[in-house]
């Protein structure tokens, strides 16, 4: 492969300029030449708001101050997820990005919390997870690093403004090299013979040549699925939602260090708090509901007033079925989409982004320039493995629903689920047992909260949490729950923190009265 490499960013949203700003940032200039280009008359799709924490190693990998982000972006802090009224109506859990209780005689805590509950106990296993006690009390303080302390027993994530946060990567791109242009792809070249992309032309007439190109053009895939046809994976059958409003309104209350999920008749609405507003849409299945009745819906369960008309948004679920293919690497929604509901779009790209450098490290091309099949291969099936995992958690969610109200909770209910998510659930149904995996979302916890906050309740618990006796058992868990609310004494008020941590610039936080 011939140095520098030329690489050609197409795309401007949050999937281009991650990938043209981690690029930049590991590779030095003398090993890499990177144009993106972007088309402000096309515009980005701007509603990813919300991420995992995996969200904050991409940041340390590149360089990107925490603080400064935060601040640029009107971020605040994240917590977990509070999904409302999906295993029945009035039912209300957090998925929290940290762990339920500790281990005890090396079995895992749900297991003796299992017991307890089995004797008649009748504490909410959230009572045992830090994350989910200050996500309740809306407080917030930054993660412990000493793992005896019950402040290291949780991780954090951001809920930001996705046009900000793809205006800071541009200039923080900008400012190691990154050249960009505006102006619209008219024409993609292939080369005869391989049918490699040997340059995409601009509306203004000039052809932009590269060595590998990334595909970050949005739904529409211009290069990997318009030019080279690599064709898509439709999940729509489990996931049936493929529609999205999406507006922004005021903020009114104080400003939660968590998302939430509320399910709706024919799909969820989500609301993310920012500290100048609040992000909401409704994602549902065109199958259940209009467009007209779905924004009205929307309009009409906003906390604040509106700041904009609904914008909708059209999606099929699914992957591209190769996400590499010759020279093309597809990154965000050219790649695939999972609906939003566990805010998984931006870690996907991370994942994406972070595997292409690693394995660009590895120089994966012979003489002529050609990458190599096998690590194209491999990094193939690492992308499959990652969707088809987010994939059945998403599922679960639906799935796992005693609700019988309308059609969509009907045809979720009772619908045929993957094999692999039957597998983990039996086995969770049985005694509680998880199916861990060493890569690829989600851990442990995760299961955990979705399982018991959907109801899923396992038959009976592992033989070996019967070891310890009882008395103890019920003195550690105590503890367990004394030391978290002596921890959330310590934590100030989200708002507070954020206040002092981050203030937004430029603008000042509007209408967050607490
Ligand atoms: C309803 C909804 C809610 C979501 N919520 C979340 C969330 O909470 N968390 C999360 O992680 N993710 C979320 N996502 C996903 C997230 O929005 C996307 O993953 C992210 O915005 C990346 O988009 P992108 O950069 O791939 O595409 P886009 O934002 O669509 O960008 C495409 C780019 O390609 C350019 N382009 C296209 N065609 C041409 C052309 N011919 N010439 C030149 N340029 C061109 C456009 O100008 C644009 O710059 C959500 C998605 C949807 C639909």
């Amino acid at each position: 492969m011939p140095f520098p490499l030329r690489i050609v960013v197409v795309g401007g949203g949050t999937a281009g300029w991650m990938a043209a700003a981690a690029i930049a940032s590991v590779f030095g200039p003398a090993h890499r030449q990177i144009r993106l280009i972007e088309s402000s008359e096309i515009g980005i799709v701007g509603v990813g708001e919300a991420t995992l924490p995996h969200i904050r190693f991409f940041n340390r990998r590149i360089g990107i101050d925490e603080r400064e982000l935060m601040a640029k972006t009107q971020a605040t802090f994240k917590l977990g997820i509070e999904f409302c009224d999906w295993a029945r109506i009035g039912d209300s859990y957090i998925h929290p990005f940290g762990a339920y209780g500790s281990r005890l005689a090396g079995m895992p805590f749900h297991q003796f919390w299992l017991r307890q509950r089995e004797a008649g106990a009748t504490t909410d296993i959230g009572e045992y997870s830090l994350p989910i006690v200050a996500s309740r009390a809306n407080r917030f303080a930054l993660p412990a690093e000493d793992p005896a302390d019950v402040m290291s027993t949780f991780g954090y994530a951001f809920q930001f403004d996705a046009s900000l946060y793809a205006a800071y990567l541009r200039s923080f791109s900008e400012a190691r090299g990154v050249q960009r242009t505006d102006g619209k792809i008219v024409d993609v070249k292939l080369r005869p013979g391989d049918g490699w992309v040997e340059s995409v032309k601009l509306e203004s007439g000039e052809e932009v040549s590269g060595d590998l190109f990334i595909d970050c053009s949005g739904f529409r895939g211009l290069l990997i699925e318009q030019a080279l046809k690599t064709g898509y994976d439709e999940w729509t059958h489990w996931l049936p939602c493929n529609r999205a409003m999406a507006v922004p309104c005021e903020n009114s209350g104080p400003l939660t260090p968590y998302t939430r999920a509320t399910a709706r008749e024919a799909g969820w609405q989500w609301r993310i708090p920012l500290q100048h507003r609040m992000g909401n849409g409704y994602v549902y299945s065109s199958n259940f509901i209009s467009d007209d009745e779905a924004a009205s819906k929307l309009l009409a369960r906003l906390e604040g007033k509106a700041l904009a008309d609904p914008r909708p948004l059209r999606f099929v679920t699914g992957r591209r079925r190769q996400t590499w293919n010759r020279n093309v690497v597809a990154v965000g929604l050219a790649g695939g989409f999972l609906e939003p509901l566990e805010s998984t779009s931006i870690y996907l790209i991370q994942i994406a982004i972070t595997t292409l450098i690693d394995y660009l490290t590895e120089r994966p091309t012979d003489d002529q320039g050609r990458f190599d099949p096998r690590i194209v291969a491999a990094f193939n099936r690492w992308i499959e493995m990652e969707y088809d995992r987010v994939r059945d958690f998403l599922i679960l969610h639906y799935h796992a629903t005693e609700r019988d109200d309308t059609p969509l909770w009907n045809y979720c209910r009772t619908m045929r689920i993957p094999d692999s998510l039957a597998h983990k659930m039996e086995l969770f149904r049985e005694r509680g047992r998880v199916v861990t995996y060493k890569d690829g979302l989600f851990l442990e916890p995760s299961w955990l909260a979705v399982y018991f906050g959907q109801r899923v309740m396992p038959r009976s618990h592992e033989p070996g949490a019967d070891a310890v006796d009882a008395a103890t058992v019920g003195a550690q868990l105590a503890r367990m729950r004394e030391r978290i609310q002596m921890a959330l004494t310590r934590m100030p008020v989200h708002e507070d923190f954020l206040r002092a941590y981050c203030p937004a610039t430029p603008a000042p936080i509007v209408g967050t009265a607490r």
